[in-house]
């Protein structure tokens, strides 16, 4: 039996792994099926204290992962598909098999919001991407104009990344003002090959019959006018939803599915806690995520401590 199950190989799951690991609890780490994390997908990290010259995302959570080892974290490639938390010890069906556990750290971090329009869906990858890092640099996008959708950090971002490849880059918001952080929003701005598409809407994206992206259509939101971007790729940047839907019902969420702890780390069940990106829609930054996956280690430790373990 395991004492101490952590879900997701993110910041938040791989640092709860190095604070597990260091007390002699030896936990076991499932990755999911995006080992690493959103932050494998980002460029470079600028905000993560301890590197002054930025660092590559995928680099950062290796590293993390490699430190959590060192001290005999086991991290084993598998999903989550059922928990039961009715009674202890709890049972994980974990790629057809069941693992027992006295406790649990969920750190499932979130996925990418989509548009929801019905052809984002049917052009996803055929031009409709959420990842610029992964896929800007694909001979399909190269010096072709491209559209990215969405107003925060995220969007700037992308649109920052494709510039290198794109002959220009629409950044289309639904506002008239980015939430992005300043020095995001001055960068893109101040960048030559970036045009803004202000109070704007992707409403349909072009063309399923093609079989490929060859525009979107973009709506005005002040005076309800449409009109069509040509481009060969859509990056879709609007932010995020918590991969929690397995708790549902189970572990305390609030509407939007973003687990909601009782105190600290602790959810609504004791012996199961939470970290990171599947409970905080407020932070969200690698940093945040860590100290997250390090308190709650710590919690889950003092839990087991006085289990008698
Ligand atoms: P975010 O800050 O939540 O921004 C999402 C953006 O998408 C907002 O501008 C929002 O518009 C827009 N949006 C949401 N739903 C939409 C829809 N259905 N249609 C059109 N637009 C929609 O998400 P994020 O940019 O992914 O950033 C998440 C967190 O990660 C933030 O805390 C951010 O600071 C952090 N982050 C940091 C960096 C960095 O520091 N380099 C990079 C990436 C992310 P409204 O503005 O109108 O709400």
């Amino acid at each position: 039996m395991e004492k101490i199950v952590i879900v997701g190989t993110g910041c938040a799951g791989l640092t709860a792994a190095l604070y597990a690991a260091r007390a002699n609890l030896s936990p076991l780490v499932l990755t999911g099926i995006q080992p690493g994390g959103l932050l494998t997908t980002t460029s470079i990290v600028e905000n993560f204290p301890g590197f002054p010259d930025g660092v590559d995302g995928y680099e950062l959570v290796t590293r993390i992962q490699k430190q959590a080892e060192r001290f005999g974290a086991r991290v084993q490639f598998g999903s989550l598909e059922s928990a039961d938390f009715t009674a202890r010890p709890f049972k994980l069906s974990v790629d057809g098999n069941i693992v027992e556990t006295e406790s649990v750290i969920i750190a499932t971090g979130a996925g990418h919001r989509h548009l929801g329009l019905e052809n984002e869906h049917l052009l996803e990858n055929k031009g409709v991407t959420y990842c610029a890092t992964c896929d800007g640099a694909l001979p399909m996008f190269r010096n072709q104009p491209l559209v990215v959708v969405g107003g925060g950090d995220s969007a700037c971002e992308e649109a920052l990344y494709l510039t290198k490849f794109a002959s220009v880059v629409y950044l289309v918001h639904r506002r008239d003002k980015l939430r992005a952080s300043k020095v995001m929003a001055d960068r893109v701005a101040n960048h030559p090959k970036i045009k803004m598409i202000w109070d704007s809407a992707v409403t349909d994206v072009l063309d399923v019959k093609q079989d490929k992206v060859t525009g979107v259509r973009v709506k005005n939101l002040l005076t309800c006018v449409e009109s069509t971007v040509d481009c060969a790729g859509l990056f879709v940047a609007i932010g995020h939803v918590p991969n929690t839907k397995l708790f549902k019902g189970v572990i305390d969420q609030d509407e939007n599915g973003y687990i909601t702890p009782t105190a600290g780390a602790a959810t609504n069940i004791p012996g199961v806690f939470v970290a990171g990106d599947c409970s905080d829609h407020v932070y969200r930054q690698a940093i945040t995520a860590a100290g997250a996956g390090c308190a709650a280690a710590i919690e889950a430790g003092r839990y087991l401590e006085a289990l008698g373990y």
